[in-house]
């Protein structure tokens, strides 16, 4: 449920099924240009779509002209509490606003504030943050707090509207998970313009990321959610962008580099994984294309659920071996395994994405992993393949039932049963 309207910030189309824009802020002082500039053009190499600029000073406000200009990609004013600087944000030429009608000091400045981004077409970006909704909502956030914040952020779509102002995007941040979750279905259901989601003030790289995982994920899931920030305490604003990323191909809503498929280890693991995994990620992120790479763990699994990536390699103690779509391309000791690996993956780029196989190495490879593999081990993988295995039984077995007992006039009872827990009473 993607939003019914579209803005755009800059040449990015934010909301009516655009692909959700990925956003981060700076951390540094705006004013200082060296210092913002590099930061701006670092995690737009990481994949920044939109980057976002504390205005709080006259200085960042002057300093917004020049980075505007220089900027790799589009960006937002951040401003809090002064009108004044929104206005001069708008002039520096600022792709959006982002200001909380609630405290720029009246209905009039906002007006105001409307009118000129009227005037030049600037986007805003609206919205609420748990820690500071409207007076007379105090008692409503006591009792309710996703209501309270759904209702505050109603209140400033229904300002902007009464304004004839229509081009922009809401945000409703809150610290808590399941309250940012709750929250932003209820306004998704309840107004047509896009959605910005963040858990505000998320964490640590560790707790953040996971916190915004969870958060937004669910939203995006659900098709809520038109462009995204995750809020990590870290001043490497780049660290935000990878997270963003990788909630965004987790749900493949966007495709972007590499995809890293790696065996959680177990007790038949036979090498470093650990530093080989690590390499691999990194030696991956100068790639664009969206190869799919896998490393597992051992070979007593065979190649086993790794049988759709593009490339992928499995050890043992001394020797491992390297793959592709499931097929064994060749034998090579344990240490050179990534070296090979990479060598393997630019020769398929440089032979037009086709992979080179010399068939002799080929069925060394393929001795080396019949002797290797055992099929009596009870891996993970294997046990994961017999629990699909015996739920599809249980639907096979179901679907029998139900043709055995519909003549006789018998119904089955979904909520309790004994097959795919079915119970059975008498029509
Ligand atoms: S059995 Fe599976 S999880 Fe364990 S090391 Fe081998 S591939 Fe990894």
């Amino acid at each position: 449920m993607a939003s019914e309207r579209q803005i755009h910030v800059g040449d990015v189309a934010v909301g009516g099924g655009a692909p959700v824009a990925v956003q981060t802020m700076t951390k540094t002082e705006t004013a200082n240009l060296a210092a913002t500039m590099a930061q701006i053009r670092t995690v737009a190499e990481a994949g920044a779509d939109i980057v976002r600029v504390a205005v709080p000073r006259e200085p960042d406000a002057e300093a917004l002209k020049t980075i505007v200009k220089e900027s790799p990609i589009p960006v937002i004013a951040d401003i809090h509490f002064n009108h004044t600087l929104a206005l001069k944000a708008l002039a520096a030429g600022a792709h959006c606003v982002r200001l909380n009608p609630g405290n720029i000091g009246g209905p009039e400045k906002v007006a105001e504030v409307i009118e000129l981004a009227r005037r030049l077409g600037t986007p805003l970006r609206v919205g609420v943050n748990s820690g500071s909704l409207p007076k007379h909502l105090r008692q409503l956030e006591y009792d309710n707090p996703v209501e309270a914040l759904v209702t505050a952020a109603i209140e400033t779509v229904e300002l902007m509207e009464r304004l004839q102002f229509e081009n922009f995007k809401v945000s409703m941040k809150s610290t808590s998970v399941p309250n940012t979750i709750a929250s932003n279905r209820l306004l998704a259901e309840r107004i047509p313009y896009p959605l910005h989601l963040g858990v505000t003030e998320a964490g640590t790289k560790w707790s953040g990321s996971l916190k915004s995982a969870v958060g937004l994920g669910t939203l995006l899931a659900d098709g809520i959610g038109d462009t995204i920030r995750i809020s990590l305490s870290t001043f490497h604003a780049e660290e935000e962008v990878k997270v963003a990323w990788e909630i965004l191909k987790a749900l493949k809503l966007r495709e972007k580099g590499p995809v890293l498929i790696a065996c959680p280890t177990c007790g038949r693991l036979q090498f470093d994984m650990d530093t080989v995994v690590a390499e691999v990620e990194q030696r991956l992120e100068a790639y664009e294309d969206p190869v799919e790479v896998s490393v597992l763990g051992c070979a007593v699994n065979g190649i086993g659920e790794a049988r759709h990536a593009d490339f992928g390699i499995t050890g043992a103690k001394d020797m491992g071996m390297i793959y592709s779509k499931g097929e064994p391309l060749k034998k090579v000791p344990t240490e050179q395994l990534v070296e090979e690996l990479f060598k393997e993956i630019d020769r398929y780029y440089a032979a037009g994405k086709t992979v080179q196989k010399d068939e002799a190495e080929a069925a060394e490879a393929r001795a080396w992993l019949e002797e290797n593999e055992d099929t009596t081990q009870m891996t993970p993988e294997r046990i994961a393949a017999m629990e699909a295995a015996a739920a599809e039984n249980d639907q096979a077995a179901a679907a029998v039932l139900d043709s055995m007992l519909e003549p006789a006039g018998v119904v089955l009872d979904e909520a309790a049963s004994p097959v795919a827990g079915r119970r059975f009473t008498r029509s």
